[in-house]
């Protein structure tokens, strides 16, 4: 006797202990949100000495800034703020010594705001404080000598760590089953938004829709797994998204952009795979403007990692590379069917982000944000949902080739995915 009665007990105070750990889950989830900061409104300024950037802000983060050079630009890093404004507020500001802003989310839980400089500046100020219009962000800065500049960036460059985006959740629960893995990378994010459209149009919120709609149309086909790189307006570093293919093996990695040109005739679709030597002019802007994506966000440049030498590397490599171009000529020919490719629509050059030696890689641009007709289809449901649908048929045929192949290795190789 009294066991039970104590075992009854036991169990009242376990389930008691429950509720209130939920109930602390609960009001501790209330309170961040409380404090969740975020920014409203963006303004620059000039004062006589000095350029003052102002954030109006809803709450006081911590805030540390420091100057990285080549080009001159000063990075703020603040816990997670939501920039409630205009994503291009910050394009053209028209200040002598700041060229333009971005702000975004960084990284989880973390914001930054990266100010482009007309030339060397130093720190006056960098944080938030109380003014009588509620809290603020405050940056001031001051024009200074170009010495002075490299060497408080080059010390900085010291005091950081060599990769500050930390790396990120991604892989999906791991499936029990052998389906090919799928690997689709909305290009951009966060405070890097990529190209922009004349009414406000980002590049990074295009391709993302894009690759929603994609990963539905794959998935809906059954044949492989999809994994996105990116699935919110998010920064990730372009090592990262090459990261994520190859450590989730994937059996194909699209990466999906949308440029824009001075030509504003200029329109469709355009495949890129990549090569030591770019296949044209245009090309080789492209990659070099692609390849800066981290730059926008404030990362340095890394050199490529010096794999070479390795025979079985280069082996690999060179199938890999033959297996991208495939795709991207069997991926024309679906896309022929939804209209709008470019003139010269298989093209390659020395993109970062296509570098995986062992993953079939290409870079996918959907059109052009400086083109009238592509923007209209860019921006349609309708075209989007045609257009995913074509490049999961391509998707679907290359995989399917692929596991033939791996089935009958002694087969014909060269049979490119094509349409049937
Ligand atoms: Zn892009």
């Amino acid at each position: 006797m009294g066991g039970m009665a104590l075992r009854a007990l036991a169990t009242r105070l376990f389930l008691l202990a429950l509720a209130v750990s939920s109930g602390l889950a609960q009001a501790a989830a209330a309170e961040e949100r409380r404090t969740e900061i975020s920014a409203l409104t963006a303004r620059i300024e000039p004062l006589p000495d000095r350029s003052r950037l102002l954030f109006d802000l809803t709450g006081l983060p911590p805030v540390t800034a420091y100057p990285v050079a080549n080009p001159p630009r000063i990075i703020v890093d603040l816990p997670l703020v939501l920039f409630r404004l205009e994503a291009n507020a910050g394009l053209s500001p028209g200040d002598k010594l700041i060229k333009s802003y971005r702000y975004g989310i960084f990284a989880p839980g973390r914001s930054r705001v990266v100010i482009d400089l007309t030339g060397p500046a130093k720190i006056l100020k960098a944080d938030s404080e109380v003014a009588p219009g509620g809290p603020r962000l405050v940056i001031e800065l001051a024009p200074t000598s170009a010495a002075y500049f490299a060497a408080t960036a080059a010390e900085e460059a010291r005091r950081q760590p060599a990769d500050p985006a930390p790396t990120l959740p991604p892989v999906a629960a791991k499936l029990s089953t052998d389906k090919p893995m799928v690997v689709i990378d909305p290009g951009h994010g966060g405070l890097d938004m990529g190209a922009t459209g004349k009414h406000g149009e980002l590049e990074k919120d295009v391709v993302l829709e894009f690759a929603r709609a994609l990963r539905q149309k794959i998935e809906a086909g059954g044949r492989a797994r999809v994994l996105l790189t990116r699935d919110h307006d998010m920064f990730l570093p372009l090592a990262e998204r090459v990261r994520i293919a190859r450590e989730n093996n994937a059996s194909l990695f699209v990466s999906v952009h949308a440029d824009t040109l001075a030509a504003a005739h200029v329109e469709g679709a355009t495949v890129y795979t990549v090569s030591e030597r770019a296949s044209d002019a245009e090309a080789a802007r492209m990659a070099e403007k692609e390849n800066l994506a981290d730059q926008a966000a404030g990362l340095e440049s890394k050199a490529d990692a010096g794999e070479v030498g390795d025979i079985l590397f280069e082996l690999t490599r060179r199938e890999t590379r033959s297996y991208s171009r495939q795709f991207s000529h069997s991926l024309i020919s679906f896309w022929k069917e939804v209209g709008a490719i470019n003139k010269n629509p298989n093209r390659s050059a020395g993109f970062v982000v296509l570098k995986a030696f062992d993953v079939p890689s290409v870079l996918l641009e959907l059109g052009y944000l400086s083109s009238d007709k592509d923007l209209a289809r860019l921006t349609s449901q309708e075209w989007r949902e045609r257009a995913a649908q074509k490049t999961a048929e391509a998707v679907d045929a290359f995989i399917s080739e692929r596991s033939r192949e791996a089935r009958a290795p002694a087969a014909d190789s060269s049979g490119a995915a094509r349409p049937q």
